[in-house]
């Protein structure tokens, strides 16, 4: 024993996690709530934007930084007392915004740069009007509103050929910018994932808090959460709700749930809040 106070940093996933199909998590609220009773810090970790995460975050009453963008930005709310400690932040919003990879402006700087020396032949959400994103996407023009306040990636659709991809990709590289194949798009961004934001929303804590001893719990339901549950000191394997096949993070301490989305997270966390 060590005589430090222990505490938990919860990163979650959002869709397929904490949320089900009909982006409800009821099924969670007595785990959420029994965090805030605790003070453990709940992070929110998506590939969603930060203007589509923040109602969230106000229902949830979580108070903790924001990882949005699949990594791309670690938003910090201004009145938190992490504020201090997370560096010379932009700030908008109420967040101080820290960018582990590349900032969207940067990245559609070289993007643009790029397509108007080389004529690439593409399109993204920065050339689009809300109705394009609409049609693109299926979501409403509210929602396609907040999709489109992106500030660390840019979805683009490819019209060229294959060859010229790889000679794109290759210069992006150069500028520290990678294409990560979606469902629906190609998506530029920076070198970062959402382990990184993991891994710096738990800085930010053991600097202002450096008298607790934190342990990182991360849960998530698919490929792309993977990273993250590896870079925690306990993962959470959330089942699709779709059937996809179960995530196989490696090290110590991993719980699979046998429900999936929110009945499956308050399943885990009970079992941990009870231990
Ligand atoms: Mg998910």
């Amino acid at each position: 024993m060590t005589g430090m106070r222990e505490k938990l940093i919860v990163v979650t996933d959002l869709d397929g996690t904490l949320l089900d199909d009909s982006y409800r998590w009821d099924a969670a609220a007595e785990s959420v709530e029994e965090l805030r009773r605790r003070g453990f810090p709940l992070v929110l970790n998506s590939s969603k934007t930060l203007a589509e995460m923040r109602d969230l975050a106000r229902e949830l009453e979580t108070v903790a930084p924001l990882v949005a963008e699949n990594g791309g930005v670690v938003a910090v709310p201004e009145e938190s007392g992490l504020a201090e400690y997370c560096g010379g932040a932009e700030k908008r919003d109420g967040y101080l915004l820290n960018f582990p990879g590349t900032s969207r402006e940067r990245i559609l700087e070289v993007a643009h740069g790029l397509r108007a020396e080389r004529g690439y032949r593409f399109e993204g959400f920065a050339d689009w009007p809300v109705e394009t994103i609409v049609g693109h996407t299926g979501l409403s023009a509210e929602q396609a509103g907040l999709s489109a306040r992106r500030v660390a990636t840019e979805p683009i659709r490819w019209h060229d050929s294959e060859d010229r991809l790889a000679e794109f990709s290759g210069l992006l590289g150069g500028h520290g910018i990678r294409i990560l194949r979606g469902g629906r798009f190609l998506h530029l961004m920076g070198m970062c994932d959402k382990a990184g934001g993991l891994r710096e929303v738990a800085k930010f804590y053991r600097l202002a808090e450096p008298g607790v001893a934190w342990t990182t719990m991360a849960l998530g339901d698919s490929a792309n959460d993977l990273g993250m549950l590896n870079a925690a000191d306990i993962a959470v394997v959330i089942p699709n709700l779709h059937g996809g096949p179960l995530l196989k993070p490696e090290g110590g301490c991993i719980f699979t749930a046998t429900k999936a989305g929110p009945e499956g997270w308050h399943e885990a966390l009970s079992h941990f809040l009870e231990h």
